[in-house]
């Protein structure tokens, strides 16, 4: 069996991924968001030669020959395009043998406990609060994840007093036997994240993520070693070099791998792999409602130093409405891993419809 052909249905945000072998069988992957029409072109010029005529049972192989063939070109794009494929690549292996992706991780199928996540910044503190005690009543939600700071912010608010006020009105609001979570999107130097973290310990704050900016590891590592709060990270490190010295350093305590951005399923788990060996739980990034929540979900369901929570975006994004089915649902604050054999849903035909389509195949 073969790699036939890779298809792209693409709009700005999203681009579904469509693998099919010589023996027609087929598999659907997706490729990160954001600007994926571009990492799309990526796939199909630098990506596909790599993939087409392979063995599609070899995924680990097929990844990392595109990773090291395209070695001029480091980084997000390549990495967002091998995504594509290598999710894809998941999905007809599950189809081929019946088994959930979950599944063929060794895994079992099980609803898993999410947190909510908020993506706002521009809301206040008391309607952020409001907005949460009322997820929690409606969908059971036990944990939350608010944002501090501002992204890349260098220590300024986005108005100021904000992170002071919103952390213990947002405690006040949902209590304290709900998890808080804070994600400051690299926004302080380390001493101010120490400052900004002192606080938070006093408001019993499950995790402070990405409190400097990402690419300063050193940083991180100060601020992790100051607190006695759990510091997250890594959502956006797609180089496996740069994770295991993340690791290595203890830069962070929880890693947050996340599986489009990092170039599939396959590189994610060698991640896990590494968080695991040095006895790190593995938190991933899912901050939308597209197909990587369901990636995300099957490797929770999987992993044996999984996190406690698989974070569900709590905000409405008109681009990932319609794109799957089943759409994912939060009951008593826990979703279920879908269960039929690859990812387990399925590809709306109206949202392909509407794509951009461009194939690359065979002769
Ligand atoms: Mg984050």
């Amino acid at each position: 069996m073969k790699i036939q052909s890779i298809e792209t249905y693409s709009t700005k945000e999203i681009s579904i991924v469509r693998v099919v072998t010589d023996n027609g069988e087929e598999g659907y992957g997706q490729i990160a968001p954001y600007h994926a029409n571009i990492s799309s072109l990526v796939l199909h010029q630098q990506i596909a030669q790599h993939v087409l005529g392979q063995d599609p049972m070899d995924i680990d192989g097929i990844v990392d020959r595109c990773i090291e063939a395209e070695h001029k070109f480091p980084g997000s794009y390549i990495c967002r395009a091998v995504g594509g494929v290598d999710t894809a690549l998941w999905d007809l292996k599950g189809k081929l043998e019946g088994k959930s992706v979950c599944e063929l991780l060794g895994g079992e199928i099980r609803p898993i406990q999410a947190y909510g996540s908020s993506m706002r910044r521009d809301i206040t503190p008391q309607d952020e609060a409001d907005r949460l005690k009322l997820l929690k009543q409606k969908d059971g939600y036990r944990a939350f994840k608010i944002r501090i700071g501002n992204n890349f912010g260098k220590n300024v608010d986005v108005w100021p007093g904000r992170t002071e006020e919103i952390v213990p009105t947002v405690r006040q609001a949902i209590g304290e036997d709900i998890a808080l979570l804070v994600d400051a999107n690299s926004g302080y130097t380390p001493d101010r994240a120490i400052e900004v973290g002192k606080m938070l310990e006093q408001y019993n704050v499950g995790h402070f993520e990405e409190p400097c900016p990402y690419p300063e590891i050193e940083w991180t590592a100060e601020v992790t070693r100051a607190l006695t709060i759990p510091v997250a990270g890594g959502e956006q490190d797609n180089c496996l070099a740069q994770w295991r010295r993340l690791i290595d350093l203890k830069a962070v305590d929880i890693v947050q791998p996340d599986v489009c951005y990092l170039g599939g399923l396959s590189r994610t788990l060698r991640v896990a792999k590494m968080a695991a060996e040095a006895g790190l739980p593995c938190t991933p990034h899912a901050a939308n409602l597209s197909m990587v929540t369901v990636f995300t979900l099957h490797l929770l369901g999987a992993l044996k130093n999984a996190g406690p929570y698989l974070e569900f975006s709590i905000e409405k994004t008109p681009w990932t409405e319609n794109l799957f089915y089943p759409v994912l649902e939060v009951k008593d604050g826990m979703v279920e891993i879908p269960k039929k054999p690859g990812w387990g849903v399925g590809i709306n035909e109206d949202w392909l419809k509407k794509a951009d389509y461009k194939i690359s195949q065979l002769n």
